[in-house]
């Protein structure tokens, strides 16, 4: 048999560009439909027909396309679409709505009208009156949260699936990959066709961080974050309040340096994945970061609440 210079340079592209759907783990999908809303993603519901989710799939296809170009990939993964009473049998962590990513090409976003987003809803009726005018702008006069916690945030855990897809579940740091998350879905929404989900997130995001009516939070540094994570996620306030930092860091480093610090930070997280260096302490990975990044992006990484006693 021979083989041509070009079809084996073709067999070599396409093996580095590789559509691989079997890392996708299928047992997520038992008992959901297969809707079949998309040509470039699998989708599935607890619903036969579910409504309202057109757009949300429209702006993960143009997700899809910005990162496989930014990360040269072309990824195959699954969007599961999941009511409130089946929430806690198909994601990993109440309450119902709140987005995320497992580490085998599945995410998992809220269908309806969301546990996380009425409940968020509900917060702002105590809001005084003008402090909600900016929202409405960008969320519409009833200000519907589930646009932020399921259309803008579904960019952000797209972004996790190109990271596991080439680390793994094994990483150096949670910051770390949420930091990353917030590059990607600010980076993803600010190249869709619109900024209407660019505006909807920032918004939101904004009228968090001008409220600053946290209340109570128990955890403000990365070390904390680290240790306590899941206690963290599962009080959603301390875990929007950090989410809010990571934001803003994100926001400033993607102004100053764009898509390719979005493709050199996943090549990061896979250039220091455990099995490959071993577990970094906090000084060794700062170190990393300040040769790969440079100073001026490693000056704007770095956190500025780090006494765990500095409670908000
Ligand atoms: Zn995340």
């Amino acid at each position: 048999m021979k083989l041509s210079l070009t079809a084996i340079l073709l067999l070599l592209m396409s093996s580095c560009k590789q559509n691989n759907s079997d890392w996708i783990d299928r047992s997520k999908h038992e008992g959901l439909y297969n809707i079949g809303y998309s040509e470039l993603f699998e989708t599935y519901a607890t619903q036969e027909e579910p409504k309202n989710i057109k757009k949300t799939v429209e702006n993960l296809e143009q997700a899809k396309l910005y990162y496989d170009k930014v990360f040269s990939e072309d990824l195959a993964f699954a969007v599961l679409f999941v009511d409130n009473e089946n929430w806690n049998d198909y994601a990993f962590s109440p309450p119902p709505g709140m987005p995320q990513a497992y580490y085998e090409g599945n995410i998992v976003l809220g269908l309806g009208k969301s546990a996380i987003a009425m409940r968020a809803e509900q917060g702002l009726k105590e809001m005084p009156k003008d402090n909600l005018e900016a929202l409405k702008v960008h969320l519409g006069n009833n200000i519907d949260l589930d646009l932020f916690y399921r259309d803008a945030l579904s960019l952000h855990e797209l972004a996790h699936l190109y990271q596991f897809y080439r680390t793994g579940r094994n990483f150096q740091r949670r910051w770390f990959n949420e930091l990353f998350g917030n590059l990607c879905q600010i980076g993803a929404s600010k190249n869709l066709p619109t900024q209407e989900v660019f505006n909807q997130m920032d918004a939101y995001q904004m009228f968090l961080i001008k409220a600053d009516r946290w209340g109570e939070i128990n955890y403000t540094t990365l070390m904390e974050f680290e240790e306590h994570y899941f206690d963290i996620m599962k009080q959603g306030r301390n875990y929007g309040w950090y989410q809010t930092q990571f934001y803003e860091k994100a926001k400033a480093l993607y102004a100053n340096f764009g898509d390719d610090f979005i493709d050199s930070f996943r090549d990061f997280l896979i250039e220091t994945k455990p099995e490959e260096i071993g577990n970094l302490s906090d000084g060794e990975l700062q170190k990393l970061i300040r040769q790969k990044f440079g100073p001026e992006a490693s000056e704007m990484l770095k956190w500025k609440y780090n006494t765990e006693v500095a409670h908000k």
